[in-house]
């Protein structure tokens, strides 16, 4: 490949207001700010990315105005009028200039896979080594639900969801999960705790064990990786990681602790795809069972977690439903659709799918342009 130079970068805060609030053990998401990144390289050609951060830390330490802030003030006057010959490169040079900042990163390292996709007339399923075509999707339903529980976890199935999961804590996390099982007639159910767990609640977590779920999700707080390979040891259900999987190399200790069966891969989280699929090759070639995690995106970050969960491997349901699961209204021209419970993978060029540009103008809050 030429070099490519990053001749314009854009970034835009987007409001998205939510269909209906996800309640989990570490908060409630109603109204979503969104960061969106556009790159452009010499010739005209860009790409989209997309930041994860929520408005405030707690899932995971970036927010939505640090991140604002470190591409403004730090990432995007790196990169601008950068070459670079292919996104890995970028990734590696963005591993020094964000390493404190991955998730604003990942917006930027992001947006230059699609562009590069782009450029070379490909989709970005295919410039990563995607070979899936449609991608198998899970449910989840909140915390604050119980009323409603049975309903809830029926009506995922009728819809055709490969998988449901339930947010839970320690308390109710028996009987929510034992409901939610007799409601779901068959089709997978996965606890997840969020790390609400503390090492004093194996009693609870052996109940747990003995309901058949497809998998616990992150039964202890991310850096108990000692106390999730001893669950893990005791318990025939996998335990899968998801908020400790932060970073390549805790993913190698994941692996060379034995802390998990499965785990969940987030590119918006890891710094990037480069960063992801570094991850996800030392995931796979430990034999753990994989899958794309969702951090609420819109349909931009969406359409790159489908390119990056059509790599072979990652054969659980993935957690990205389709548009109309979180917005009233999603920021691309055509929203992402589910059939028959899964999702097909855009094959049109880069992330295979367009935003609406005058949309987005409408609901932008803030701008930053450097050209
Ligand atoms: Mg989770």
């Amino acid at each position: 490949m030429n070099h490519v130079r990053i001749k314009r970068i854009e970034m835009l805060q987007v409001a998205m207001s939510s269909r209906r609030p996800l309640v989990a053990a570490h908060g409630t998401i109603e109204e979503r700010p969104v960061i969106l990144v556009r790159i452009w390289d010499a010739d005209g050609v860009y790409g989209w990315g997309e930041c994860v951060a929520f408005p405030a830390a707690g899932y995971v330490g970036e927010t939505v105005d640090s991140a604002w802030r470190a591409l403004q003030g730090g990432i995007i006057p790196a990169l601008h009028n950068r070459r670079f010959e292919s996104p890995d490169e970028l990734a590696d040079y963005l591993s020094g200039a964000a390493a404190r900042t991955p998730i604003a990163g990942a917006a930027v390292e992001m947006a230059a896979w699609d562009m590069v996709a782009r450029r070379q007339g490909r989709s970005l399923s295919n410039l990563l080594g995607g070979t899936r075509n449609n991608i198998a999707t899970g449910k989840t339903i909140g915390l604050g639900h119980a009323g409603t529980l049975a309903t809830d976890v029926a009506e995922a199935r009728r819809a055709g969801y490969q998988r449901i999961k339930i947010k839970v804590e320690p308390r109710t996390a028996l009987s929510t999960a034992a409901a939610a099982i007799r409601a779901a007639d068959g089709v997978p159910i996965v606890a997840d705790a969020n790390g609400s767990f503390s090492v004093d609640d194996i009693g609870p977590l052996r109940e747990l064990d003995a309901l058949g779920l497809a998998w616990i999700e992150q039964p202890f707080p991310p850096g108990l990786l000692g106390a999730s390979a001893d669950l893990q040891d005791s318990m025939s259900t996998p335990i899968a990681l998801d908020e400790s999987a932060s970073s390549r190399n805790s993913v190698r200790r994941i692996v060379d602790m034995h802390a998990a069966r499965a785990l969940s891969i987030k590119p918006g989280r890891l710094g990037g795809h480069s960063e992801a699929r570094a991850a996800y090759k030392l995931a796979r070639n430990a034999g753990l069972s994989l899958w794309i995690g969702g951090m609420l995106e819109t349909g931009v970050g969406r359409a790159h977690n489908l390119a990056l969960a059509s790599l072979p491997g990652f054969d659980l349901p993935g957690d990205m439903g389709p548009s109309t699961e979180y917005w009233n209204r999603d920021l691309i021209t055509a929203p992402i659709e589910m059939v028959a419970g899964h999702i097909g993978v855009p094959i049109g060029y880069g992330i295979g799918v367009e935003v609406d540009t005058e949309y987005l103008l409408a609901a932008t809050q803030r701008r930053h342009v450097v050209r």
